[in-house]
């Protein structure tokens, strides 16, 4: 890493030099996401394709910049859960196949998804019957099987009615059948395999009267990096494109790269004497005379107020503690470490700097929560920032 330099720098959404790297960012290393495609590729069978999935803004990445980044790399297909984030992708240009997760059921949405030529999920009989009414031309179409998720398709054991329904209504093709996992990431994979027989099953009795499908899809991140099994003709991968494993027991599957940073500026720096409260309700008090460092970052910019007193951050590749309440649009460190601390100088919440790093899991595991939470609560409030590095 060290010797790496940093070949160009642009900012996604924002006018560099105006604010872009002055108070708080979000820096997007692209060198590590073609990597971590790469990584995800040497695991497929040929014949399987790679869908990146860039919903929610690329879990928080910026969604235009991943999706053109993962396509260059070899993506051959993009994954969204809205219209409107499938619409972002389209006016910027990307001509690859998208196909949108999420439910889409008003005539609205199906005049756009028909005219930004985007692929739909449908779920539901009534899903399809209302695209067949009200599309003018075909559009090929995705049917989602509930194989143990409970969440958006039809049950696996509707299979054959529902592809014979779809098959049968003007306009539809069918392009794909998939189903979603519900605990790919778990060490044990008893309801992992019966959603698998289950999408088997369904998929062998459409074999059986002859209606085959040509695509058929079952895997997320952790399912791509359990077992080829599961690949099918298509991978669904989000989390791992972004450089983080679903699961510690699948780190040793492939070589993933962490692609998001959280830097801030340090605002300023200034002793405080023994006994002084720190912060909204002064849930720090200092037990010496602390230098302390004021950050340009707060909760508004997403970094979870629940970390207040507990999160570590890095600064000249030093650890340092986070004292008292995060504020809305700052923080404070104690920083009695580096007297020779100034103004100006980078913080890195999450990252790497020297040899110290702090990463999503880290935080997911103080708060609670998994890691995919915390890459998407960075607001746009933050610059997101592109680097890329050679090697
Ligand atoms: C979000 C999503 C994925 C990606 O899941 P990861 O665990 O982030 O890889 C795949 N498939 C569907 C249907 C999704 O909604």
């Amino acid at each position: 890493m060290g010797q790496q330099r940093v070949q160009k720098i642009t900012s996604i959404g924002c006018e560099l030099g105006l604010g872009a790297r002055q108070r708080a960012w979000v820096e997007i290393d692209l060198s590590a996401i073609k990597h971590n495609i790469r990584e995800l590729k040497s695991l497929l069978f040929p014949k399987t394709a790679l869908m990146a999935v860039v919903k929610a803004d690329a879990y928080g990445h910026g969604a235009v910049t991943v999706a053109k980044t993962v396509i260059e790399a070899g993506a051959d297909w993009l994954g969204v859960a809205t219209v409107p984030e499938g619409i972002e992708l389209r006016s910027s240009g990307i001509e690859s196949p998208i196909l949108i997760l999420g439910a889409t059921y008003t005539t609205e949405q199906i005049e756009a998804v028909a005219h930004w030529q985007l692929q739909p999920t449908l779920g539901s009989v009534d899903a399809a019957r209302l695209y067949s009414q009200t599309l003018k031309d075909n559009l090929p179409v995705h049917l989602k099987l509930d194989t143990g998720m409970s969440r958006l398709g039809l049950s696996w054991q509707q299979a054959i009615e529902f592809v014979q329904l779809v098959h049968n209504l003007p306009h539809l093709q069918i392009a794909s059948i998939y189903s979603h996992l519900a605990t790919a990431e778990s060490l044990d994979q008893t309801v992992m395999n019966l959603q698998q027989q289950r999408f088997e099953t369904a998929i062998n009795q459409l074999a059986d009267i002859n209606l085959p499908v040509p695509c058929k899809h079952l895997a997320n991140s952790a399912a791509t990096l359990t077992d080829p099994s599961l690949h099918y003709d298509l991978v669904r991968v989000g989390l791992a494109v972004y450089g983080l494993y679903p699961a510690t027991s699948l780190q040793s599957a492939v070589n993933l790269k962490p692609v998001l940073q959280v830097k801030a500026r340090i605002t300023q720096v200034k002793t405080i004497m023994p006994q002084t409260g720190v912060s909204y309700g002064h849930k720090f008090i200092s037990d010496r005379p602390t230098l302390i460092a004021v950050v340009g970052i707060g909760y508004a910019d997403g970094v979870p107020r629940n970390l207040s007193n507990q999160m570590i951050v890095i600064i000249r590749g030093k650890k340092v503690p986070q004292i008292g309440a995060i504020t809305m649009d700052q923080l404070m460190l104690d920083v009695s470490v580096i007297p020779d601390l100034e103004p100006g100088e980078i913080v890195t919440l999450l990252g790497i700097d020297g040899n110290e790093q702090i990463s999503a899991d880290d935080w997911a595991k103080q708060l609670n929560t998994i890691s995919w939470e915390i890459l998407c609560s960075f607001k746009h409030r933050l610059p997101r920032i592109a680097i890329e590095k050679i090697g």
